[in-house]
Parts: structure tokens; C-alpha cells; sequence
């Protein structure tokens, strides 16, 4: 735990993976347990899952609203993944960087070379590898929000996705979801100690020096 009188500087905690990984669990229980870290939400034009809600789990938009944003410089990183356009908005990140918060991105391997080309210093990436071929085609049906169709195309997609792992700082093999958790929970402590990110140290260590 950083000493509550140091300030600290926000980290971009970015998490890739080939859909059905587990990266979605693995995302959300990391924010129910850690009340520093807040997702970005994306905007996206292709059409909501069931169950998924404006807003929340992403702003779904209509193409030329979404070209409207590009050409206004809103987002801060945004790709074609799939048939559909997906995108960062630029300002909620940067408040709660600001903050001294951190902000969690689901984003796929071109959003993180963005990120990375933008912010390398507030950058820490996470890739998330299912244990096996058969244990990723068996959560993309158990998930039966898609399509045949779509779920074999996000098959065909997984090997692509993949193959970009040597770009990350850290991987995380999603055998056992509690075990995952608690990896990508450690990773967030260690990144948050490290001393460029606690802006406040010189002046903390100076009151220190000045007790000796
Ligand atoms: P899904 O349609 O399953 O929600 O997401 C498909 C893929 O798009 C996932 O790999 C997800 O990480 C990625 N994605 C979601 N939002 C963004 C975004 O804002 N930017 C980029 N580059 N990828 C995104």
C-alpha cells in the first residue's frame, strides 16, 4: 500500500485477449474488489448484446456518429475490430488519470500499440491466453450471445489476436479464474509502488530528512 501522504500519478491497466479468454470475469472482479480502478467505457458501432446496456458496458453509435468523433480528435485510440469500430474516449480517461486513479481498458492489440505510442510511461499491459484451443471455442459457445456464424469468425480471429502476446508486459494464462485475479491484482500493486509513479516521494523523504 502506498503511504496515503504520497501523491500518485493514474496507470492505464490494459487488457487484450482473443475473445473467450475470460478477460471480461477477470476484469470485472478486479473492480468490484479494488475501488481504485475504474473502467473506460468504449463506444462501438456494432449492435448490443443482449443484456448489454448503453453507457455501461459500452455508448453504441452509429457509424458517422463515430466518424463525427474521430474527425473531433474525442477518442484517444480507436480501431476496426471485427466489421465493427471501437474507440476510447479521450476526456473520462484523462480525469480520472488526474485523479491520481487508475482506469482499466479492454481493448484489443492496435488500441494498445496506440496507447503504447501515446503514453508509454502510464502504460501497463496484460495479455490473457485461454488454457487451451478447446477450453476457448468451448466458452465462446457457452456464451451463446453470438451467432454460429460469429462465433466462428471470432475462432478464425483468436490465432490473429494471439499472436500479438510479445507486445505485452505481462501474460496470464487463465487457467484458474480466482488464481488470474489474483495475478492481475498483484501486477496492479507492484506497478502503482513503482517510483515514478508516486510523484509525492521527493517531498515525503525531504519532511522525512528534515526529522532526522
Ligand atoms: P466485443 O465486441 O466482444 O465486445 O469486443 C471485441 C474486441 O474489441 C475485443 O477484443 C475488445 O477488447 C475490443 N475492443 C473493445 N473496445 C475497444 C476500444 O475502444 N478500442 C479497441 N482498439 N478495441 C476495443
Amino acid at each position: 500500500m502506498i503511504h496515503s501522504t504520497i501523491g500518485r500519478r493514474g496507470l492505464m491497466l490494459v487488457m487484450s485477449s482473443p475473445s473467450g479468454a475470460g478477460k471480461s470475469t477477470i476484469s470485472r472482479a478486479l473492480l468490484e474488489r479494488d475501488a481504485g480502478i475504474s473502467m473506460s467505457v468504449s463506444a462501438t458501432t456494432r449492435p448490443p448484446r443482449p443484456g448489454e446496456v448503453d453507457g455501461k458496458d459500452y455508448y453504441f453509435v452509429a457509424v458517422d456518429r463515430f466518424q463525427k468523433m474521430v474527425e473531433a480528435r474525442e477518442f484517444l485510440e480507436h480501431a476496426r475490430v471485427f466489421d465493427n469500430y471501437y474507440g476510447t474516449p479521450r476526456e473520462p480517461v484523462e480525469n480520472v488519470l488526474r485523479q491520481g486513479r487508475d482506469v482499466l481498458f479492454d481493448i484489443d492489440w492496435q488500441g494498445t500499440q496506440q496507447l503504447r505510442d501515446a503514453a508509454r510511461a502510464d502504460l501497463v499491459s496484460v495479455f490473457v491466453l485461454p488454457p487451451s484451443v478447446g477450453e476457448l471455442e468451448r466458452r465462446l459457445h457457452t456464451r451463446a450471445q453470438d451467432s454460429a456464424e460469429v462465433v466462428a469468425k471470432r475462432m478464425a480471429k483468436a490465432g490473429d489476436e494471439m499472436s500479438h502476446w510479445p507486445e505485452y508486459d505481462y501474460i496470464i494464462v487463465n487457467e484458474t479464474l480466482e488464481r488470474s485475479i489474483a495475478s492481475v491484482q498483484a501486477i496492479l500493486t507492484a506497478e502503482r509502488l513503482r517510483r515514478d509513479r508516486q510523484i509525492g516521494l521527493p517531498d515525503f523523504v525531504t519532511r522525512l530528512r528534515g526529522m532526522e
